[in-house]
């Protein structure tokens, strides 16, 4: 039996928290040019967004581990979804009936944007509508065989243009076909109207919904219908989110942010804080180090595409293996054995002959004699396809780590914590900003950083910043995964997990490298995949590879033991991007039913709600930017379900009040009346603006966490 759970929530103070559990959905037209094709060279490798065949092309993408940049949304009723891919990998889909939409972020543009921005920096120091889509539906039948809800109805205004957004349910839940049509009327009496998609998740009917609709001006009423012949009531739609942080006194500072920043950057920032902001300011030294900038050294002995093995270090490349040299020799003599030998960092196999002198070692006989024979130097693997096969002569290879960065220590890495406040003794009400668990998220620890700095810059010239230091326990870690930070600045743009290889076998080929690490935001102990619930893999190549076991890795354990050692900390802010969602707990759900983690109870939904109305006020004060109320809710219903997520540990099991951002909302083309996705490392004007807009969402959550502190103590 299927619990329709989001329906039963439809009273009293639910209506407003279920008003904000949508979906992003459609309503964008077609690309600009439909005549300029989108197209990469096959190993070239972007963000694409796509738009799916069918439901089915989507599961496959997902069973088979692809990495997904983003929530697939509906548009035009087919699914579209923001996807890492190469160019042969797109070309399948293509095959398969998908279409690309749009090029988010090519490989080559991270590292474009992150000189540009250097670039700048340095400088500075020295010196429409949519038409209505089928119009109004005729509701003529004589009897309506459905009945509509409208759940949501919000508008708001950015930058001049109003939009409006809305989500409809209806009682014919397990019909396909329902087509719902929104019409909106303005105050000065224009009127229009847009299609509906429908939405489902894990194979359940949630609601009907649009991407947010330009609108001339302030919608009064709006209302549905059915193609079976359902009418909702007309409601008056919501002003979104309704709440605005104070204005910012004269003088404020702001905006410390003039480029991208490396995981070296960061480090260098967080010491220039410490040292500038003495009084207001401790560094903490997280306890688990992390692998550190390095790799196995690593060559394939033979050809790949006709017999090979794969030959690795067991230590770093840096360990002084990188350049050590493997090669397979002939005896010249008849009735030899297979040989191993290892001197003056050169790996000799000598392979066995027969009696004519013929070698007849196989590769599996070579990998097998270098394992057991140099188990404390090199693991030697059988290449796929190689198998069974005449081990040939070969090599010398010479064997590395294959990094390309000159800058980067090659050691574990120290991940550092900033505590923030005047009391920094636990006590006072504790916040956490933490961002970048995923590599490639380069904006995210520009918003943790710009935030950092302007509560301290402020704290000496702004009586309400240095109050809200006074109240409040602030503790950010700009940076959770250096390690992998490194290899995206320095090697392939992409990389979402940390630098730890736990493959084995023939998922180790170095053809691989950029396929492997852990997914840190995947590795926590509630609602994981170990645990069976939706959203990670044990697949070791997948984009969401949970790890060996919950907290397998040093990343995910620091953000633990940074939250048990100060348990005042009551509020989090896990920084992702990019999107634009405001999001909490639940962030998983079990396939079976769709179950997810235990919902907050309706005084926490209202917590969570208020609060994110309050934030996303305070994000649109920079440049407008609205976060949709279809992107605001918990991850499990408004992103996708994320087992063992770090927000679900931090409030299941210490009791925080955890919210995940993605910063980089999509921002509105009204050239091609399109939402656009913004990517992963956007051209550092954008990244800038999500770092100043973000911040402020963070200063606004500081106010929460001292207004929920003032009333614990007065009540
Ligand atoms: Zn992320």
């Amino acid at each position: 039996m299927i619990v329709r759970r989001r329906w039963t929530a439809a009273a009293t103070t639910v209506i407003l928290f279920s008003a904000v559990l949508s979906h992003p959905a459609s309503g964008a037209a077609a690309p600009a040019d439909p005549a300029a094709p989108i197209a990469l060279s096959a190993t070239e490798t972007a963000v694409v967004r796509v738009q799916l065949r069918d439901q089915a092309q989507l599961d496959r993408l997902v069973a088979t581990g692809a990495d997904l940049a983003n929530r697939p949304r509906a548009r035009d009723g087919r699914i579209v979804a923001d996807l890492v891919l190469s160019g042969t990998q797109l070309d399948e889909l293509t095959a398969q009936g998908a279409t690309a939409v749009q090029i988010v972020q090519r490989a080559g543009d991270g590292n474009r944007h992150y000189a540009d921005s250097v670039r700048a920096a340095q400088a500075r120091t020295a010196a429409g509508l949519r038409a209505p889509a089928g119009g109004q539906r005729s509701t003529a039948a004589a009897t309506a065989v459905d009945t509509l809800q409208v759940q949501q109805a919000y508008w708001w205004t950015t930058t001049g243009q109003t939009f409006l957004q809305a989500q409809v349910a209806t009682t014919a839940t397990d019909d396909p076909d329902v087509e719902i049509t929104v019409s909106w009327r303005t105050a000065d009496g224009a009127t229009g109207s847009f299609p509906l998609y429908r939405f489902e998740d894990s194979g359940e009917y949630q609601y009907h919904y649009a991407l947010p609709q330009p609108v001339p001006s302030r919608p009064v009423q709006l209302s549905a219908t059915s193609s079976l012949g359902g009418v909702s009531r007309a409601v008056t739609p919501t002003l979104w989110p309704n709440a605005s942080p104070p204005p910012l006194p004269a003088g404020y500072q702001k905006d410390f942010i003039d480029a991208y920043l490396t995981p070296v950057d960061i480090q260098a920032r967080i010491k220039r804080l410490a040292r500038q902001y003495r009084d207001l300011v401790d560094v903490i030294d997280l306890p688990n180090k992390t692998q550190g900038y390095r790799r196995n050294a690593v060559g394939y002995l033979g050809d790949p595409a006709v017999a090979a093995l794969v030959v690795e270090s067991v230590r770093f490349g840096d360990q002084n293996m990188n350049g050590v040299q493997v090669r397979t020799v002939d005896p010249g003599r008849a009735n030899r054995p297979l040989t191993v030998g290892y001197r003056d960092r050169v790996l000799t196999v000598s392979l066995a002959t027969d009696t004519a002198g013929k070698t007849v070692s196989t590769t599996d006989e070579v990998a097998a004699a270098i394992n057991a024979r140099q188990p404390d130097r090199f693991r030697a693997i059988v290449e796929d396809g190689s198998a069974g096969l005449p081990m040939p002569v070969a090599g010398p290879t010479r064997l590395d780590d294959g990094l390309q960065g000159t800058e980067v220590p090659a050691r574990p890495w120290t991940v550092q914590a900033l505590r923030l406040g005047v009391h920094r003794d636990g006590s006072r009400v504790g916040v956490l900003a933490y961002s970048q668990e995923h590599a490639r998220e380069w904006a995210t620890p520009l918003v943790t950083l710009e935030f950092a700095e302007r509560m301290l810059a402020n704290a000496r010239t702004d009586p309400a910043t240095r109050e809200l230091l006074e109240q409040v326990d602030i503790f950010v870690i700009p940076t959770v995964n250096p390690d992998g930070a490194n290899y995206s600045f320095n090697d392939f743009n992409f990389q979402r997990k940390n630098l730890v290889n736990h493959c084995t076998g023939a998922a180790r080929d170095p053809k691989n490298r950029t396929s492997w690490g852990v997914d840190i935001n995947r590795n926590y102990t509630v609602g994981s995949y170990f645990d069976g619930y939706v959203g990670a893999s044990a697949n070791c190549l997948s984009g969401n590879y949970a790890g060996t076991a919950e907290l397998s890795e040093a990343e995910s354990g620091n953000v633990i033991a940074l939250a048990q050692d100060h348990p005042n900390i009551k509020f989090a802010m896990n920084v992702h991007s990019y999107g634009g969602y405001f999001m909490w707990p639940p962030g998983a759900y079990r396939a079976d039913g769709r179950v997810t983690l235990p919902r907050p109870s309706i005084d926490e939904s209202t917590l969570f709600l208020n609060s994110a109305r309050r934030i996303v006020g305070a994000i649109a004060q920079e440049r407008g930017t609205v976060t949709w109320p279809s992107q605001t809710g918990p991850v499990a219903d408004v992103l996708y379900s994320a087992a063992g997520n770090s927000a679900d540990q931090l409030y299941y099991e210490l009791g925080i009040f955890a919210w995940d951002f993605e910063v980089g909302n999509d921002r509105w083309n009204p050239a091609t009346n399109q939402w656009e996705g913004v990517g992963f490392q956007p051209p550092f004007d954008e990244a800038h603006g999500e770092s100043q807009e973000y911040a402020g969402g963070l200063v606004e959550m500081v106010r929460v966490a001292r207004d929920y502190a003032a009333a614990e103590s007065a009540g």
